[in-house]
């Protein structure tokens, strides 16, 4: 049995600019509407230092002008219907401030490489981030737990800090790492070595990527593929990157687009005939295609699920199928063509259900399960 679980990072752009509203909560409306029609279960991974910071500027100015109790009535109806929210952490917000005349949260940088920062920072901002989730929601579901983790921008490595912190706040489920990732620029990891592209497992202090029987904490990956760049190209993808260049990051620098890809290539200067052989390389060399439900076409979603299962196979315990999303990119072209996905696995229920962390018991990969084929 597949258990395709859905995680959807809540958030604005990474820019610190853009509508709370039109980003965040009015596409997750749609997404939970959606879902909702097909049984399948939507798993928010909430930006916690935005929300602070939202929760705060409507506190001192009386002005809700972020929407705070919007996200609040969003965040509890989802965990009253069968979906889930867990923790997500955007570190460079907890001292961010708001810029009224760039009309923008001014970050700091400073505290934006999440795995970076010291234990005890670490430890404060998951432990913030938890409380006020549990603090939200037990109100109105008793039995409501915040034990699962997504670290900004993936950035889990270098991993003792933040292991560790994850540990000590009670967080039991990782769910950062991709396989074949790697960035070295604001954010630095390479998850290239990661134990496993799906099954999860306990991971060890020294490095999310490494599997330790006595590990505390599971890691749950989002899958993650290796393929050429058409494989997967499509509009959704092409409308993300547009998105993202008209949002750039501000910086000390200036303007950087962290998220635009992999391994942080050096500047090309080598003319017009270098800057062919690049393009011709980048088609053939390749990438990292995280299964992400708001770029992928349903179709793709759908061979990257049979595949998954022709690899693996049925082993005794169900294996999560973790699918990542951003409620920013979340079009009604996106609402459209993800369709056939949810249909596909309502449809067969034998082979593949809906889920969420909630679902598994992580101490049954303790032993090593699920060998690929
Ligand atoms: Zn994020």
């Amino acid at each position: 049995m597949y258990k395709v679980l859905f995680t959807s990072d809540y958030e604005i752009h990474g820019s610190g600019m853009g509508s709370p509203r039109e980003l965040v909560v009015e596409p997750t409306t749609r997404m939970l509407d959606q879902f909702d029609r097909h049984g399948a279960r939507l798993t928010i991974m909430a930006d916690i230092g935005e929300i602070l910071k939202f929760k705060e500027y409507a506190e001192q100015t009386g002005n809700d002008r972020f929407f705070f109790h919007d996200i609040r009535r969003q965040l509890e109806r989802a965990v009253t219907t069968g979906h889930d929210v867990q923790l997500h952490v955007h570190s460079s917000y907890f001292n961010a401030t708001w810029d009224e005349a760039g009309g923008y949260w001014k970050q700091d940088f400073r505290e934006y490489d999440l795995a970076s920062l010291g234990y005890d920072r670490l430890k404060e901002m998951i432990g913030l981030g938890k409380r006020f989730l549990e603090d939200t929601l037990r109100p109105r579901k008793p039995d409501y737990e915040c034990y699962a983790f997504r670290a900004a921008n993936w950035s889990m490595h270098p991993s003792p800090n933040i292991v560790r912190a994850l540990v000590e706040s009670g967080i039991r489920i990782d769910t950062s790492v991709w396989k074949y990732g790697r960035y070295d620029d604001l954010v630095r990891f390479d998850y290239t070595g990661a134990h496993s592209d799906l099954v999860p497992w306990p991971v060890a202090e020294a490095d999310v990527c490494r599997r330790d029987p006595d590990g505390k904490i599971f890691e749950f990956p989002i899958y993650t593929e290796e393929k050429p760049i058409w494989t997967f190209l499509t509009a959704n993808r092409v409308y993300r990157v547009i998105a993202q260049r008209l949002n750039p990051l501000p910086t000390p620098e200036g303007m950087v687009d962290p998220m635009s890809g992999g391994g942080g290539a050096p500047k090309d200067r080598s003319g017009p005939f270098g800057k062919a052989k690049r393009v011709v390389s980048k088609l053939v060399r390749r990438h990292p295609w995280k299964m992400d439900f708001n770029q992928c076409t349903g179709r793709q979603l759908i061979d990257g699920l049979l595949r998954v299962e022709r690899r693996y196979g049925h082993p005794d315990q169900p294996l999560p199928f973790v699918l990542i999303g951003h409620s920013k990119t979340f079009t009604r072209h996106n609402e459209r063509s993800l369709r056939p996905f949810l249909e596909y696995v309502q449809d067969r229920p034998d082979r593949f259900s809906f889920g969420t962390f909630g679902d598994f018991e992580p101490e049954r990969y303790r032993t090593d399960v699920g060998r690929a084929a």
